[in-house]
């Protein structure tokens, strides 16, 4: 018999709910059988640190040096890097700070003793710093695509999730178009799978499983604005999950038109871009720490 897949759960800042949500689900009995779990500090008393997995989970994102050592140590430690829930695909709400003033809001809750040994970066989905093999998205973790993830895992076979936006899904279910009623919906430019959890109630998407990468960006804001969505707004409900990883796509999109050297303050592309435009080029050293 084949040796069994050495797997080991681990999170750097986040709130756990992603760990939880796999601590939680009844399935993960099943799935226990089938693999070797050397290490899961939230959920076993017993853990092995520094040695070799064929895979780790790793929820939370990098606001700081210590999880930035970390994450490259359990990069060095495993096979597979696998990126678990919207903290560690896109930044998630600590990346909001992005698009702020770092140091006001540092100081609008520690003391200015406290700032320096903090040593903060400015909050970073991980793939900004080390190479991640799969993502498995949402806030929290889609229990799901976890167990789907695992199914074809121990199968042997490559883990694949189709690119489609939310709206595909939504219009198979003909449910009803939440925009179309002037509600912010972020499905046109969210990426799929979580079967259109939240449309389904009557809730608008809000992104939580960041940007699907061949979106219109352009289209969807003028959509949002003809039905009277003011710029703010917009740009902050981009903001809340996937900042990062939106205002990159939108750059290169605006990019791709010739218009990266036109801003226009009335636009709503350029309004959300501005402030980080130049803080969130990948691998940029001097946007850490911020100002
Ligand atoms: S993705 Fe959401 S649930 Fe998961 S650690 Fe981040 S904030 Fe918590
Ligand atoms: S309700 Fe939202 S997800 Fe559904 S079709 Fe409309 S915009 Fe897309
Ligand atoms: S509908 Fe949108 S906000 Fe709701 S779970 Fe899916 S991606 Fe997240």
């Amino acid at each position: 018999m084949s040796e069994k897949l050495k797997v080991g759960i681990f999170g750097i800042t986040g709130c756990m709910g992603c760990q939880l949500n796999i601590l939680y689900q009844k399935e993960l009995l099943q799935i226990l059988d089938a693999i070797d779990l050397r290490a899961f500090p939230v959920g076993k008393e017993v853990n092995l640190e520094n040695e070799e997995f064929d895979i780790i989970f790793l929820e939370g994102v990098v606001v700081n040096r210590r999880d930035l050592e970390d994450l490259q140590r359990y990069r060095k430690m495993t096979k597979k890097l696998v990126a678990i829930g919207a903290c560690a695909t896109d930044g998630c709400v600590p990346a909001i700070k992005n698009f702020m003033n770092n140091k006001n809001v540092e100081r609008s809750v520690y003391k200015e003793s406290e700032l320096e040994s903090m040593h903060s970066l400015d909050p970073r989905p991980i793939d900004d710093f080390v190479k991640v093999d799969h993502y498995i998205y949402g806030c929290p973790m889609d229990k799901m695509e976890f167990l789907q993830f695992m199914k074809q895992t121990l199968l042997g076979k490559e883990f694949k999730v189709a690119a489609k936006p939310i709206c595909y899904e939504c219009n198979l279910r003909e449910r009803g178009c939440l925009l179309e009623q002037g509600i912010e919906c972020m499905g046109p430019v969210t990426f799929g799978n979580c079967s259109v959890m939240c449309p389904l109630k009557n809730y608008p998407c809000v992104g939580c499983r960041g940007p699907y990468p061949d979106a219109n960006f352009e289209a969807y804001f003028s959509m949002l604005e003809d039905k009277g969505v003011d710029k703010e707004t917009i740009a902050r409900h981009m903001n809340r999950f996937a900042g990062v990883k939106f205002a990159r796509l939108i750059q290169k999109e605006k990019e791709g038109k010739g218009e990266e050297e036109k801003e226009d303050e009335n636009s709503c592309m350029d309004l959300f871009c501005h402030v980080a435009k130049d803080r969130l080029k990948k691998g940029d050293a001097s946007c850490w720490g911020g100002n």
